[in-house]
């Protein structure tokens, strides 16, 4: 349900709503727009009177979101949201870039492939610490040392860094190094842990379960949001189809159809959506032609001997090739690539400046 204040009503009318809500157990999300605050109201609404509030002052209307998810939807933040993570703007007009290797494997393999596509352009590192692997035999990730050697690679190549956490338990100690919290594919659907990223206030990258409907990646987007954690990140990587020509199926229509139905960010990444590194810069300008915010890209200073995703990851000079290409789309469709940030700024603690404010 969304309560719609009028364009003159003061803070006090809308902290009486609040307050109203909470009353009766419920949520309020408050998106405060340039005419007017819109009250997003999560919880259970079924025994709640909507003209009680209607008549409260200052309220305008009461509407109801059509939609299972709710604080995700278009209809509860019309415009696209946006938020900064260490200086880089992230789903406003400019594109991002984040670029690294499957997995981090030792210092000289993340030095150098951090260094090599923060050159190329791009505006974050990711870098696997605790991997999830098909087989409990593959190599699972260097956990702990792997944060560590991602804030050595921070530190000095001042790219903020992104890296899976796979459990609930696990999200103190990676959100203790990571700028961004990724959950996996496979993790899609785990409840817990999109309970605990939402609570971290982290920036969460959120992947797209490999046999995940759109309603059900905003669904899990809710868990996080309903945290007052606005800063989500959804990310299409492909999903599971018939065909074995590649390890999984590029979900196009998955950037516009999330774009029409949510106002966070939207990125393509299209290393594990094709499985295959000669397809991955004509389908990551697929996505950016489609509409995406941004794009994650499994780069490697030595694709050969990498421990995972070896037949995906690019080489750094054909990622600096594909960012020179990505750019030449993003004008295509008015868009481009935002400017790297060339500094080696210190890290920055990520304050939340979107447009909107979380009030639990
Ligand atoms: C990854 O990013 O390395 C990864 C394991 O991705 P996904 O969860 O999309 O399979
Ligand atoms: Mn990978």
């Amino acid at each position: 349900m969304l309560i719609i204040m009028r364009t003159n009503a003061t803070p006090e009318q809308v902290s009486r709503v609040v307050a109203r809500l909470e009353k009766n157990d419920l949520q309020a999300h408050l998106s405060r727009g340039e005419e007017r605050t819109v009250i997003g109201v999560v919880g259970d609404i079924r025994h709640l009177i909507p003209d009680r509030f209607a008549r409260l002052p200052g309220v305008e209307r009461i509407m109801s979101i059509s939609r299972p998810y709710k604080l995700a939807s278009r209809e509860f933040i019309p415009k696209n949201s946006s938020f900064p993570l260490d200086g880089v703007t992230i789903g406003g007009e400019g594109i991002v870039l984040i670029a690294g290797p499957c997995s981090v494997e030792s210092r000289s393999q993340l030095l150098e492939t951090a260094h090599a596509v923060r050159e190329a352009g791009a505006h974050a590192l990711r870098g696997g610490a605790f991997k999830p692997r098909t087989s409990p035999y593959a190599f699972q990730g260097l956990g702990e040392k792997g944060l560590e050697l991602l804030a050595e690679a921070r530190e000095v190549t001042g790219l903020p860094i992104v890296t899976e956490v796979m459990s609930p338990e696990q999200v103190p100690l990676v959100a203790s190094y990571a700028d961004v919290l990724q959950i996996g594919a496979r993790s899609m659907q785990n409840f817990p842990l999109l309970h605990a990223a939402g609570k971290s206030q982290r920036v969460v990258l959120l992947k797209r379960g490999p046999s995940a409907t759109i309603d059900e990646l905003l669904m899990a987007a809710e868990y996080i949001l309903s945290h007052g954690n606005r800063r989500v990140i959804l990310c299409e990587r492909g999903i599971r189809t018939f065909t074995r020509t590649t390890r999984n199926t590029t979900d196009i229509n998955a950037i516009p159809a999330l774009k029409a139905r949510t106002h966070l960010p939207v990125i393509l990444d299209p290393s594990h959506s094709t499985g295959h590194w000669e397809y991955v810069a004509p389908v990551a300008r697929a996505g950016i032609a489609a509409g995406a915010d941004g794009l994650i890209i499994e780069v490697h200073n030595n694709p050969e001997d990498a421990f995972s995703d070896g037949g995906q990851s690019l080489k750094p000079e054909r990622f600096a090739e594909l960012v020179r290409q990505v750019r030449v789309i993003a004008t295509a469709v008015g868009r481009h690539v935002t400017q790297p940030r060339t500094a080696m700024n210190p890290r920055r603690e990520n304050a939340v400046t979107s447009h909107v404010d979380a009030i639990r």
